[in-house]
């Protein structure tokens, strides 16, 4: 059976990427929506022929409990709503599959962990590289010592917001937890994490300069930061929302040669080089292969690759970087 999904938010994410991938999936199909906006229900019903009583608004959603057509919300909200939306899908005994960065912050994302759990439902974070070739021939490099042991790492994600609205809940700290290291940031600890096979025992981290004041009120315009691994490998990060020559790159140095994504991040025309040649692989759909490989452990009832408590990991290492970044670079441990 293919499991019915339900997207909450219809945003960009959603709109252009997320739906049009549910219309190739093979293991789950767009169901259902819940959306603030009558007109975008309106508008996605026809596009999609979605049925109206699988259409939802935020208040009525937890009815979505009663509906046999949904087996899993697809969480695709700004930041700060994930938690709230996250934890009544859960009791509403829905999976679910969350959008990164899991929450604003980690006692959040402990508590959608929690609420997963005590309503016996699995919970996935949109980690969409984890299902993509590319950046599985690098796990596969570093994480095997195909070039020998990995010696640094370089992770840089950017991209320029500074043409656009200033309304925008990605430079609203309340809505976005952060700036540009929650949004982008993550790839980077991810890549370096996803390299290495384990999360780093401490980081380091210092905050751009201001130079578009006017957008950066509220959250950082650029943050650097290191990541120290077991045996002292540092991955050297980072990310800013004012780039004009934005960058997506993941790269490791190991004992007997080395490996470059450029584009790492990006949803297409990835590319990536190793000392011994171009990798050749495939660009694939990678929201196809990510909700199918999600919804196939769902079905199985099994922890998807990209689970909950990957996102808390996460959001421990984001709120530790910050930590560091405000105390003037001060080395942080993680416990975890
Ligand atoms: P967006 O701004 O385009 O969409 C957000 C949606 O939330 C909109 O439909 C908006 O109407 C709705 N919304 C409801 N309440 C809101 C409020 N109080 N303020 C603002 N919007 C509100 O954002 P997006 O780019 O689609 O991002 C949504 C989520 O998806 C974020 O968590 C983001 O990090 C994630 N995302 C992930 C990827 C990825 O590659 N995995 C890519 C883009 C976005």
């Amino acid at each position: 059976k293919k499991l019915g999904i339900a997207l909450v938010g219809l945003g960009r994410y959603s709109t252009n990427q997320l739906a049009p991938a549910l219309q190739e999936t093979k293991n789950c199909y767009l169901a259902g929506i819940v959306t603030g906006s009558p007109s975008k229900a309106e508008a996605w019903k026809k596009k999609y022929d979605i049925p109206e009583k699988n259409i939802y608004n935020y208040e009525n959603f937890d009815k979505i409990a009663e509906n046999q057509d949904i087996d899993i919300v697809y969480v695709v909200l700004p930041i700060s709503m994930h938690a709230e939306f996250t934890i009544r899908a859960a009791k509403a005994k829905k999976h679910v599959i969350c959008e990164k960065p899991m929450a604003i912050n980690e006692e959040e994302a402990q508590r959608m962990v929690d609420a997963c759990n005590a309503n016996g439902v699995q919970l996935a974070i949109g980690y969409r590289l984890h299902f993509e070739p590319f950046n599985k021939r690098v796990m596969e490099l570093g994480q095997n010592e195909v070039f020998g042991k990995v010696q640094s790492i370089e992770a840089i994600n950017t991209s320029d917001m500074t043409g656009g609205s200033l309304d925008v809940w990605r430079l609203d700290k309340e809505r976005a937890g952060g700036g540009p290291l929650m949004d982008l940031g993550i790839y980077c600890v991810q890549g370096a994490i996803y390299t290495m096979g384990k999360p780093p025992v401490a980081v380091t981290a210092q905050f751009g300069e201001v130079t578009h004041p006017a957008y950066f009120r509220e959250v950082e315009q650029s943050i650097s930061w290191k990541m120290e691994f077991e045996e002292g490998v540092i991955a050297d990060c980072k990310t800013s929302y004012a780039d004009e020559n934005g960058k997506s790159t993941l790269e490791g140095q190991a004992e007997n040669g080395w490996w470059r994504l450029d584009p790492a991040y990006v949803y297409e025309g990835k590319k990536g080089q190793t000392s011994k040649g171009k990798m050749d692989l495939p660009n694939i759909y990678e929201q196809v292969r990510q909700m199918d490989g999600q919804a196939e452990s769902f079905r199985n009832n099994e922890k998807s690759i990209v689970p909950g408590e990957m996102g808390v990991r996460d959001m421990k290492i984001l709120m530790a970087i910050y930590e560091s970044a405000k105390n003037r670079g001060e080395r942080i441990e993680i416990q975890y």
